[in-house]
């Protein structure tokens, strides 16, 4: 490769990393100023990237952005969940373009879903060419085991239980594909987009039907040795606790995953509430709701404190189905994990709700995989160089 293609590729690889980017920052990346002026103007003229106004910070002109040409193709993730499949669709430049759900019973068998969610995507793709699909990335909620590829027993949408994700939607969808657990998607969202852009080592905490995180170390995602990092939902907050479905006895899930939450709530209110309604009531002051969301705080603070004994992330993010809840959920939580954790002189890392709406995070997280990774997804940009 010439050292001119190299500068080439060393432009467009920061920005699908990053995102947009100013020629200050690309110069940052090991080039010269005057390298990434010529870079950048060829890369323009080629129509490859294009610049546009940053936000205005403080007094003076807004930064001139660049980002990759939306021209150059788009991403799609899609997110399987329990009731309902999710998808997504972001071109180059990282904006979000289109998303959408539609309604699937639980008990479906893999292979219908992803024939709703192969519709899905086409109406979200809008007439779109499906060669402007860079890749796909799905995310199912639960862990992939790394040596068979197949999704856990952990995976709380259980016609899913020991399928290999990967080789059914590849067939179903028939694009390149990425798969990956809904928690760590939903974090690599909050890196891209939200509450944790820019950070190196951050846990997001995901509650669905069960709570999971997912883990930024170092700058990457860290999945483990066999992929079921980041079960927190199964690790232990009561040994004398209730059997979980896990098999263990008093795992978090027992204690303050929804279906715990609301199961607290029968006898008092009596009906089946579902968890939107739990904490909508208790933001209307509703001392029951409030009750039980705080102890669920609680526990979760007790997981959240371990977990920060462990990894020391520099930020922890709350997403999913208890986030709307906000500090009735996070004060008691907070209260709770600073009682536990150690204290080495250091403030403890700030424990916030994500900033992506929970019917979309997980969805757009797989999308940025599609984004970032330029080794299995590349752009068709042309490599003329001399
Ligand atoms: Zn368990």
């Amino acid at each position: 490769m010439s050292q001119r293609t190299a500068n080439r590729a060393r432009v467009i690889r920061a920005l699908r990393e990053r995102g947009p980017l100013s020629r200050r920052e690309l110069a940052g990346t090991g080039l010269s100023r005057s390298t990434v002026t010529a870079v950048v103007d060829e890369l323009v003229g080629a129509g490859v990237v294009t610049e546009t106004e940053g936000p205005v910070r403080g007094a003076g002109r807004p930064a001139q952005l660049l980002s990759l040409h939306p021209r150059l193709g788009v991403a799609v993730g899609v997110e399987i969940a329990n009731g309902v499949v999710r998808a997504a669709v972001c071109d180059v430049s990282r904006r979000l373009l289109s998303h959408g759900e539609i309604a699937v019973d639980d008990r479906t068998e893999p292979e219908k879903t992803l024939v709703v969610v192969g519709e899905l995507v086409d109406r979200l793709l809008d007439g779109r060419p499906r060669e402007s699909v860079l890749g796909v990335g799905v995310a199912i909620p639960g862990p992939i085991q790394r040596g068979t590829g197949r999704s856990g027993r952990a995976t709380t949408l259980k016609p899913w239980v020991d399928v290999n994700p990967y080789a059914a939607a590849a067939e179903a969808l028939r694009l390149p594909l990425a798969v990956d657990n809904d928690a760590n998607l939903a974090a690599v969202a909050e890196a891209t987009w939200g509450a944790a852009r820019g950070l190196r080592d951050v846990a997001y905490v995901y509650s669905a039907a069960g709570i999971g995180v997912g883990f930024i170390l170092n700058g990457s995602l860290y999945a483990g040795a066999n992929g079921t990092a980041g079960e927190l939902g199964h690790t232990t907050i009561d040994e004398n606790g209730e059997i979980c479905e896990c098999g263990g006895r008093g795992c978090l899930n027992t204690l303050a995953n929804a279906a715990s939450i609301t199961q607290n709530l029968r006898r008092s209110h009596g009906r089946e509430l579902s968890i939107g309604e739990v904490i909508t009531l208790a933001h209307d002051g509703d001392l029951g709701c409030r009750r039980v969301i705080a102890d669920a705080g609680r526990h979760i603070g007790l997981a959240a404190a371990n977990l920060y004994n462990l990894l020391d992330p520099e930020l922890i993010v709350l997403g999913g189905n208890l986030a709307p809840a906000g500090e009735i959920l996070l004060g008691p939580l907070r209260e709770s994990m600073a009682r536990r954790a150690i204290h080495a002189g250091e403030v403890l890392p700030p424990f916030i709700a994500g900033e992506l709406g929970q019917d979309v995070v997980v969805a757009m997280g797989a999308a940025a995989v599609v984004l970032r990774d330029d080794e299995r997804f590349p752009l068709p940009v042309r490599h003329t160089g001399k």
